[in-house]
């Protein structure tokens, strides 16, 4: 497995498995089968609920901690210095652990300053081997960059052929910050697997859609974390890593980009009132 390596010198697996949207009583089974397919980084957040399931499974799986990279988030209602700090032990409680490679403020939305000092205070204690944040746009993420001491190592925002974020990469890349895709295969929906040109592509390869897809960010150096409940999808969206997409792939690949709406679009009201709105699981 190919890594990335982060601002602050951590090795990070270019690919993982993320158990968004994967029911809590099924993500023990979900996660064992991920780490037998041959996955070592793993995507939860707190709000998920599922962070219990991970744990368990690691646990089951016998697989030392060490070998693993695990990445959970901050949600909301935990936003602000203190809060940040408890929802962060209960956390790792979840988890069955005593660190985390990879912790992440889910939303810029509330006192995300506040926690940033607290993440970078857990960093520094050596609780979290890197920090970093989650759909954050380039003007608040750079705000936040330029008024903080650490440099955030990963933003996990919406990235995939019909959300292309090229300008968002850019300001990225300038400032060190590596770029994590959450919905790579824009959660399977407008059709994307059906995409004539993109099954011309997977045709050519002799691979699938979803795996031309998932190259397509390898391509780019973009860090991805499929969700799959089903093992031979898993096992589908890991052999990515034994191809190339030419240039006109890719060429023709960027034509997609801008075609649908974004999953969550942040300047829709709702969507800033609902996830003000939402706890955070017991
Ligand atoms: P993905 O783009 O990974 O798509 C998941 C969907 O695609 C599921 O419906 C899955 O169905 C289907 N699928 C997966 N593999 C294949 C395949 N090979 N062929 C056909 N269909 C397939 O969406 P996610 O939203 O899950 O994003 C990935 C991860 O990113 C999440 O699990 C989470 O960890 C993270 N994330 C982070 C967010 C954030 O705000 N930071 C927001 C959303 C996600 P099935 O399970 O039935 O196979």
């Amino acid at each position: 497995m190919q890594h990335v390596k982060l601002n602050n010198g951590l090795e990070m697996p270019i690919e993982g498995y993320g158990v968004f949207q994967v029911k809590p009583d099924e993500t023990e089974r979900c996660v064992l089968d991920a780490l037998e397919t041959g996955y070592r980084s793993l995507d939860t957040a707190a709000t998920y609920g599922n962070e219990e399931g991970v744990g368990n499974a690691l646990k089951k799986s016998g697989i030392p901690r060490e070998e693993i990279f695990l990445t959970s988030k901050l949600w909301v209602a935990d936003q602000g210095y203190e809060k940040a700090k408890k929802a962060f032990e209960k956390t790792l409680n979840k988890l069955g652990t005593d660190y985390l490679d990879l912790y992440l403020i889910h939303q810029p939305l509330g006192d995300y300053y506040g926690s940033w000092r607290a993440l970078e205070e857990l960093y520094k204690d050596g609780k979290i081997k890197a920090i970093g944040l989650s759909n954050f746009d380039s003007t608040r993420l750079v705000d936040l960059i330029v008024n903080n001491e650490i440099v955030p190592a990963v933003n996990q925002i919406e990235l995939h052929p019909f959300l292309q974020q090229k300008e968002a990469q850019k300001v990225m890349k300038e400032y060190g910050v590596k770029v994590e895709s959450w919905g790579p295969l824009a959660e399977a929906k407008h059709g994307i697997l059906d995409d004539e040109m993109l099954n011309e592509i997977a045709a050519k390869h002799d691979k699938s859609v979803a795996q031309v897809i998932l190259r397509w960010h390898l391509e780019q150096g973009i860090i991805i974390i499929p969700k799959s409940v089903r093992k031979e999808r898993m096992a589908e969206n890991l052999d990515v890593h034994d191809f190339s997409l030419d240039e006109s792939d890719m060429e023709k690949i960027a034509e997609l980009d801008g075609r649908y709406a974004r999953i969550v679009d942040y300047d829709i009201m709702d969507i800033v009132t609902g996830m003000n709105a939402s706890k955070t699981p017991e």
